[in-house]
């Protein structure tokens, strides 16, 4: 039964506790505490020195399909342009029927790397499924569809209910269905995704939700790029009904909302849409770095939290990040909201993220009971806030698994 002792130790679920102590047994925690002067010594200890101990971080939406994308498209302010680069390059590849395998697999081992030990996966192809339980890495695995044609839905969504069935699932890797955005994704195939979440073992779903403002103008006016882009495409649907709302209550509208639905972005949501949502549970995942990089925008960070919504966050794709370091999407947090206590960031990137993918009983937060997944982060000379230190950027040379018992 392996004994740790560590200068700080994170439970999440109370404050950080000085010169700590953990046991550990066969992948469970057991239990651990404040070290008394006097206390007994066992002779198996292991002493971890000067690390911060913190439950393995929680990616809770990345794309791992398009980790191949990596450094591809320049940054910019213009995320129509960018969302189109990202089709222009997939369109390619499908053509060529590239095997993008060993970029997932880098990517799987990079997020472990940068300590992470949950993933939400969004994935058109399913491609990302196996090479995670491969790697042993948990996950929500949301096989996203897009199609904006109503005639469509139900055969789209026959067609992905049969490639689910053909993928193993297990409690480490689990499936559901998500529904790309409001102007990809036909109110009949929301309606469908909808359906089929009240019958799921396994009940989670996912949207691209206020992410850009050209979305606003869409569903608001029925006009700009979206409209433009479903016309030039060949995938406009001219029976649709321009909502005149927002995002939020569009699909309020629809019943999609619920608190197993994550909303991913937000970017653009108005303060009574946030309270809206907040109202309903749903939890809000924030990827600011990657809003940065697409010209979606500045994540309203403190926004997010005011509103009393569950907040957890993603670094989204390698196409608009440059790694998978949540650390790093925690950082810009704190750039973004400089009032806001480091405590309720890690809470984002640890019990948030788990609660909003389904796995609160083994991961985000040490406490009795819960899996060994532990990440120890060097902490480099005296540190006045150890919070305050794990969100103002943490690299990889800093992290190390806590050997599993
Ligand atoms: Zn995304």
């Amino acid at each position: 039964m392996p004994h740790y002792r560590a200068a700080w130790l994170l439970p999440i679920s109370q404050p950080p506790i000085r010169d700590a102590w953990l046991r550990t047994d066969r992948g469970r925690i057991v239990a651990f505490g404040h070290t008394r002067p006097g206390d007994f010594t066992s002779p198996d200890e292991i002493d971890l020195g000067e690390v911060a101990v913190l439950p393995g971080l929680v990616n809770a939406h990345t794309h791992l399909e398009l980790s191949w994308m990596r450094g591809r498209i320049p940054e910019t302010d213009d995320f129509d342009g960018w969302i189109r680069r990202v089709i222009e390059l997939k369109n390619q590849s499908a053509r060529h029927g590239d095997d993008f395998s060993a970029s997932i697999d880098e990517a799987i081992l990079e997020a472990r790397a940068f300590g992470t030990v949950l993933i939400g996966d969004i994935t058109n192809t399913l491609a990302t499924s196996r090479p995670l339980q491969e790697h042993g890495m948990a996950a929500v695995v949301f096989h996203e569809l897009l199609g904006f044609r109503d005639e469509d839905a139900a055969r789209l969504m026959e067609e992905a209910t049969a490639r689910l069935e053909g993928e193993p699932a297990s409690d480490l890797v689990r499936h559901a269905l998500a529904p790309h955005a409001p102007y990809s994704v036909s109110p009949a195939l929301f309606g469908l995704i909808r359906a089929a979440l009240q019958h799921a073992p396994f009940a989670r779903s996912s949207v691209h939700l206020g992410e850009s403002a050209a979305e606003i103008e869409f569903l608001k006016h029925g006009t700009g790029p979206w409209r433009e882009g479903l016309e030039q495409m060949g995938k406009w649907d001219p029976s649709w009904v321009f909502p005149r709302s927002g995002p939020v209550e569009y699909l309020d509208r629809m019943g999609f909302l619920d608190d197993r639905v994550l909303v991913v972005h937000g970017v653009h949501l108005t303060a009574v849409e946030l309270k809206r949502l907040a109202s309903i549970g749903v939890t809000l995942v924030t990827c600011p770095r990657g809003n940065m990089r697409t010209g979606a925008g500045e994540a309203p960070i403190e926004d997010f939290f005011a509103s009393g919504m569950r907040v957890a966050v993603g670094t989204d794709s390698l196409a608009s990040v440059p790694d998978l370091n949540l650390f790093s999407e925690l950082e810009e947090m704190r750039r973004l909201a400089p009032a806001l206590p480091a405590r309720v960031l890690l809470e984002s990137a640890t019990i948030n993220g788990a609660r909003a993918l389904g796995f609160e009983a083994d991961f985000g937060t040490i406490d009795s009971g819960k899996r060994d997944a532990l990440i120890a982060v060097q902490l480099n000379g005296y540190v006045p806030s150890v919070e305050e230190y794990l969100v103002s950027g943490i690299d990889a040379s800093q992290i190390t698994w806590i050997p599993a018992s």
